[in-house]
């Protein structure tokens, strides 16, 4: 099927810490991403804290503008477009982040706060409020909370009034940067859930960020793993948890607590050792090759390429399973 979103070589180099006389080599957050979304469909977007997985969702939706590659969404480059021109398609796609009451402004209604894209857009009052008070039933909130502010509500509540603006468009696209991270365990399940109905119900496609692949298990049709800037797997949802191909992979998929008691209590764990490396600093060849098990001479030298390693899956590695 046409993809809804195509991201191509996507790279953003910060620039570097300013020494006495010029500045030094640029931090590179995001290098060669490449991926598509389908319509309709969830991708999991995993990586631990610092791998790039923030900025790259935020350039999905042009919040930041790549330092290299592009993004088209049905088949229109957006990386470039003038904010002009970008306008009539920026309702197309919204994002939701990570703290809700950050992001929502505390000064405005549940009311306004909702019906804000949908004024930009040039909707009439009535047809504002009736929108407003259908979106509101959507994500489970009643008509009354509508004139409340979002120091109103507890976090979940919070996170479903921003999912709430970020549907009231009714965009093709939704960028979910770490929705549930920021909440209590017991309410996390609840608003992947919505997430889930919301996205039978509107056709909507996901790309749900995370910093473990248990979060993402449900919700996800293919999942995309990052390490250091780069996506080192990618694949069917299947594929990648039943078979991991990149030793990162297996080592966050070995931190997922399994169902089966049994089965939970006598399986390996693969422990990885010390923190992710410095983007500013990246190790040479395979930048995971420190902390990797299988890390063989050719890792330190030779960085692998993203490959197919099994219909509908591709990873980077020398030696995938
Ligand atoms: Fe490990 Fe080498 Fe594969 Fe990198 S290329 S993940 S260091 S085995
Ligand atoms: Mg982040």
């Amino acid at each position: 099927p046409e993809a809804l979103l195509s991201v191509h070589d996507l790279g953003m180099t910060f620039p570097g810490p300013r020494g006495t006389l010029r500045r030094r080599p640029g931090v590179r957050a995001v290098d060669g991403v490449t991926f598509d979304v389908r319509p309709g469909e969830t991708l999991g977007l995993v990586g631990e804290s610092g791998c790039g997985k923030s900025t790259t969702g935020r350039m999905l939706v042009r919040l930041l503008d790549p330092t290299a590659g592009r993004v088209s969404f049905r088949g229109q480059d957006i990386t470039r477009t003038s904010q002009h021109r970008l306008r009539p398609l920026r309702s197309r796609f919204q994002m939701i982040f990570q703290d809700p009451f950050a992001s929502l402004n505390p000064r405005q209604t549940v009311q306004q706060i909702i019906a804000a894209p949908l004024r930009a857009q040039g909707e009439s009052r009535a047809r504002i409020r009736a929108e407003v008070r259908d979106l509101v039933q959507l994500v489970g909130l009643a008509p009354e909370h509508l004139e409340r502010y979002p120091h109103q509500f507890s976090g979940g509540q919070a996170q479903r009034i921003g999912i709430a603006r970020a549907l009231a468009t009714r965009p093709e696209l939704v960028v979910a940067d770490e929705p549930v991270s920021a909440l209590d365990v017991s309410i996390q399940a609840q608003i992947v859930g919505l997430m889930e109905r919301l996205q039978r119900e509107l056709g909507v496609a996901y790309v749900f960020i995370a910093h473990d692949l248990a979060v993402v298990k449900h919700i996800s049709h293919r999942v995309a793993v990052m390490y250091l800037g780069r996506i080192v797997e990618i694949g069917d949802k299947r594929q990648v948890y039943d078979h991991p191909a990149h030793p990162y992979t297996k080592a966050l998929l070995s931190a997922v607590p399994l169902p089966d008691p049994v089965a939970e209590r006598t399986r390996e764990r693969i422990v990885l050792l010390g923190d992710p490396p410095s983007p500013a600093n990246p190790p040479s060849g395979c930048t995971f090759h420190p902390r990797c098990p299988k890390a063989r001479a050719r890792c330190r030298t030779e960085a692998p390429l993203l490959t197919l390693t099994a219909p509908g899956r591709q990873a980077a590695c020398h030696f995938p399973e």
